[in-house]
């Protein structure tokens, strides 16, 4: 299972927000103090115009980023972990090469970056605004080409591009001088790294076809974490990125710039792209958010924090939608039956009582063991369901022993589903 990992260091950050690769759930803690009062537009209006709201300057997020990490860094060692080419050298070798290619055809290829591998088993990356991207043993381990390793090595430059771990930084600060009440909304919060997710994913896979390795890695990433993962939605959906989605989203992305990918090479007309390109425009005043807004913003096209202030609003509110519609869905849901088909997998016979008819129905289950450590599987429903129909899904884990599950918790939900 790929599970939600837990970002060293990360009670260096107090406000410092880590964009990992696999999602946000050990940000929340970073969150939390954040968007305490970006309730009123009008706030956000003052800064229209500004939006990477840079209190330091780039050279002050680069000191301020990489402290973070050399830090780390000293803790892996004192830890007697080893880093780097010493952790594992052929690793090592790979990812550098992987990443000096997709860093020099990027928007701050004028930088020195360091590529740094952790010994850590779970599948994650991140970076910290400043001129490293750190990278877990597991991930270059789980991954299953180069092309996989530059999409996720694109995606967290581009986190860097568009300035989201400084734009949440220079969000809190101006929000507390401004002084204004009213709660942070989770599903602001939530909404807002989903657009900034989005925005890196647009972004990364960009650079990966500019810098010759195959845009559709990424989707093909977030495709596995969905056979794996599921979407989580309703119990879940506020702290991970929602995998479906952005598989399909990355693969849209993918399929326009595929024209601008050829295998293994560069595209001379690199530095031109990235200014102008089918995603986004250089001379377009306004960007929406999720369309390379940041790298606009990076290049001095006026674009509002207003912008993503209100496409984070738009997309909290269609979030909210969905949890509702799915939470209403789980509440039809009667279970009729559990059969035991063998040693790891089991059978769940239901009854749809909703009167809406569905399609993209994906059941789950969460299993918590003795330890509290909590598994989720899902199993998809294929069709669609109408109104009364009865259906069965199978769960089917491989490394999983049916007969141990009378000391386990389990709890079954919907992890997806679309009105017809
Ligand atoms: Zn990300």
């Amino acid at each position: 299972m790929v599970r939600i990992s837990a970002v060293p260091g990360l009670r260096l950050l107090p406000l410092l927000a880590v964009f990992s690769l696999a999602g946000c759930e050990s940000m929340q803690a970073v969150d939390r103090g954040l968007y305490r009062a970006v309730d009123s537009v009008s706030e956000q209006d003052r800064v229209t115009g500004q939006r990477s709201l840079s209190f330091a300057g780039r050279q002050g997020q680069i000191r301020q980023g990489n402290a973070v990490v050399e830090q780390l860094l000293q803790q892996e060692l004192q830890s007697g972990r080893k880093v780097s080419s010493e952790l594992d050298a052929r690793q090592y070798r790979r990812l550098v090469g992987i990443f000096d290619r997709v860093q020099r055809i990027g928007h701050l290829s004028d930088e020195r970056w360091q590529a740094v591998l952790i010994d850590r088993p779970e599948f994650n990356a991140f970076t910290t605004g400043g001129t490293y991207i750190v990278v877990h043993l597991g991930l270059m381990q789980q991954l299953q080409d180069d092309d996989e390793v530059a999409a996720v090595v694109a995606h967290e430059i581009a986190h860097t591009v568009a300035n989201h771990a400084f734009e949440r930084q220079g969000h809190q600060t101006l929000t507390t001088l401004a002084g204004s009440g009213s709660a942070g909304r989770d599903g602001y919060q939530a909404a807002f790294t989903h657009e900034s997710e989005r925005e890196a994913d647009r972004i990364g896979v960009l650079y990966s076809a500019l810098a010759g390795f195959d845009p559709m890695a990424a989707s093909r990433i977030w495709e596995r974490q969905y056979r794996q993962q599921g979407n989580a939605r309703g119990l879940f959906f506020h702290t991970h990125p929602v995998n479906s989605e952005r598989a399909a989203e990355n693969r849209e992305t993918a399929r326009r710039v595929m024209t601008y990918y050829s295998p293994g090479r560069e595209n001379p007309r690199a530095a031109e792209l990235l200014q102008d390109n089918v995603l986004w425009r250089k001379s377009a005043p306004v960007v929406a958010a999720g369309q390379g807004g940041g790298v606009a913003a990076l290049l001095g096209t006026a674009l509002g924090a207003y912008v993503q202030h209100e496409g984070a609003r738009q997309e909290e509110a269609r979030q909210q939608r969905q949890i509702a519609f799915v939470v209403a869905v789980m509440e039809e849901m009667e279970k009729v039956s559990e059969t035991v088909i063998d040693q790891h997998s089991w059978r769940v016979r239901w009854r749809y009582r909703g009167q809406v008819p569905l399609q993209g129905l994906v059941m789950g289950v969460m299993i918590r063991d003795g330890a509290g450590e909590v598994q989720r599987y899902i199993a998809p429903v294929p069709g669609s369901l109408r109104p009364g129909q009865a259906f069965g899904t199978v769960f089917d884990i491989p490394d999983f022993k049916v007969g141990a599950l009378s000391r386990m918790q389990l709890k079954y939900y919907v992890d997806d589903a679309q009105p017809l």
